[in-house]
């Protein structure tokens, strides 16, 4: 019996050698300074990203940290251990620094000529704290405080995450009123074709800020019966807003208390076929074919899903396109992307982080999702079942939003994709995507029945530089650089094809909540003329909501008095 005690006393007493080795405020600094970036990246990502896409990453980089702080802590002890401890998760931490001190450097115009500048002065300062670290580690206040510091770090982006998804859920309980006894006859039920284009700029807006000429695509659309409004301004400058105001017919967010939705519950729900438009539709007769890529809640389960065909409906791919995505923006933070690209890194390694594979697959079309034959081919098979029927037919045309993966033609551009949240500063690259929006356009309307209604729509402008601070809209009116941005992004293409007699009754301003309050009054046989629409302007990071109509329109002025000041035959 007495020799079994000291049996069971030795692992205890080794365990406790080993813990009394361990350094605890070390770990945990460690810990949660690698895991804050991912907590960081989920807060900013919320509305596409969730935890259950990002725990793997988090579990296998963390977890790589911790073993190799223990591994160092029970070969070295304690003080080696702890002062790794914090060295290390620093570094954790700071690989996803990489990004925000390479556009700070980018910023200096000393640097813009040394394109190695960036990644120097990372490492520069990534080892400048280092040092800080080194020295400071000893002292008796530094492991509480790395502990308090990083766990500030980690966890408030958690807690503002955990507050969205509560919100998101009671916001999830306002419900949309349903729509009936909207079958108020109408004249005549043709086919009604909508293409939005995704960041289509207004042509004016092209030749100003991007010297993108589109006058011949306008010409061509005006011969086949278009009216092109070239006045049109969107109702709000995001898709989440602008286009459920479309399909809504009304106003998604409002100057005043109202502001900005909290969420995207109820634009969802309006997207996938909850809205006043397919309603109407509905109760009308109509069948619905829809074409979006996999982001948008497009074709979910809603209330016209048992009269409604799908163009692309592929839940594995949408879900492996969505991994990559995340994959690609977490190694875009991290000097993994250009290293690889140096070739720096083993070729299997960089592949990995690379421009995810799906966005160059033919299925995908370049994660554009579909081209104008993929949506003919559904409504051929939707009227070989029954011809009677009218079609909705709706395309969510992402070629003229970045990442411009296709060219002119509709060909895949090149292999690597470029910053998959980027803007548009790749004039090239959009001057591609708006060939090939125009190919895809002009080949639907030569294909389709010629007395189909069809608008073409973009549900917002290109931004060619971030817009930081949208609630310093004040000085909108006079020609500087942010009134530019806030015009470009605010102005929208726009142009619908009604039967002749309707023609006249669309203004140069026809877009955004009209869009289907116009063709409806058509089809109705009361053509009436449009209430002018305003812009309220909102954006990601504000609640705030403002009326950008007037001050844009003064903006315009200005444009206008400067290209005539210009022009001496002009008065
Ligand atoms: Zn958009």
């Amino acid at each position: 019996m007495s020799n079994s005690e000291p049996e069971a006393k030795w692992p205890n007493r080794r365990l406790r050698a080993m813990a009394r080795r361990f350094p605890v405020g070390g770990a945990l600094t460690a810990v949660f300074l690698a895991a804050s970036p991912f907590s960081g990246f989920l807060y900013r990502n919320r509305e596409l990203v969730s935890a259950a896409d990002l725990w793997r990453y988090v579990v296998l980089y963390v977890g790589a940290l911790l073993a190799v702080v223990v591994g160092i802590s029970l070969v070295f002890g304690k003080r080696t251990g702890s002062r790794w401890s914090f060295l290390l998760g620093w570094c954790a931490c700071g690989m996803f620094w990489y990004r925000d001190v390479k556009s700070f450097a980018d910023g200096f115009f000393l640097t813009k000529s040394l394109p190695v500048v960036g990644p120097v002065i990372w490492v520069f300062i990534t080892f400048l704290v280092s040092i800080l670290i080194y020295r400071l580690c000893e002292r008796s206040w530094f492991p509480i405080a790395g502990v308090l510091f990083s766990l500030t770090l980690a966890i408030l982006p958690i807690g503002q995450y955990v507050a969205f998804t509560v919100a998101t859920e009671n916001y999830g309980a306002e419900t949309l009123d349903s729509i009936t006894g909207q079958d108020r006859g109408w004249e005549s039920q043709p086919d009604i074709y909508f293409l939005l284009v995704d960041g289509f700029g207004r042509q004016d807006v092209l030749k100003e800020m991007f010297d993108i000429d589109t006058s011949g695509f306008e010409a061509e659309l005006r011969r086949n019966g278009f009216v092109v409004a070239d006045r049109a301004l969107g109702a709000h400058p995001m898709t989440w807003l602008s286009v459920p105001a479309i399909f809504d017919q009304e106003y998604q967010a409002l100057p005043g208390d109202q502001g900005k939705p909290a969420t995207q519950i109820r634009q969802d729900a309006i997207l996938a076929g909850g809205s006043r438009t397919h309603q109407i539709l509905k109760a009308n007769g109509y069948h619905f074919v829809t074409a979006a890529t996999a982001w948008g809640p497009f074709c979910d389960p809603s209330p016209i899903s048992e009269v409604e065909d799908c163009v692309n409906k592929r839940p594995y791919i949408d879900a492996a396109l969505k991994d990559a995505y995340v994959r690609y923006q977490l190694a875009f933070m991290t000097p993994v992307l250009p290293l690889s690209r140096a070739s720096f890194l083993p070729e299997a390694v960089g592949a990995m982080w690379e421009g995810p594979k799906l966005l160059e697959d033919p299925t995908t079309v370049g994660g554009k999702a579909f081209l104008t034959s993929d949506v003919l081919d559904v409504v051929d098979a939707a009227q070989a079942r029954d011809d009677s029927i009218p079609l909705f037919v709706f395309g969510h045309m992402w070629y003229t939003h970045p990442p411009f993966t296709l060219g002119p033609k509709c060909e895949f551009r090149t292999r690597g994709v470029p910053s998959l949240g980027g803007d548009w500063a790749d004039v090239s690259g959009y001057q591609a995507g708006i060939d090939c929006a125009i190919m895809q356009i002009l080949e639907l309307i030569s294909e389709v029945d010629p007395s189909a209604v069809i608008v073409v729509q973009s549900d917002h402008g290109p931004v060619r530089e971030k817009i930081e601070s949208p609630d310093d809209v004040a000085g909108l009116g006079e020609k500087d650089v942010q009134s530019e941005l806030l015009w470009g992004r605010a102005s929208v293409f726009s142009a619908v094809r009604l039967p002749e007699h309707c023609r006249s009754f669309v203004s140069d301003t026809y877009a955004g909540i009209n869009t289907f309050k116009v063709v409806f009054d058509c089809l109705e046989g009361s053509p009436t003329p449009q209430i002018s629409e305003r812009s309220y302007w909102a954006w990601w990071n504000s609640r705030r909501v403002v009326d950008l109509t007037d001050r844009l329109r003064t903006y315009e002025a200005s444009l206008d008095l400067a290209r005539h000041g210009a022009d001496p035959a002009r008065d």
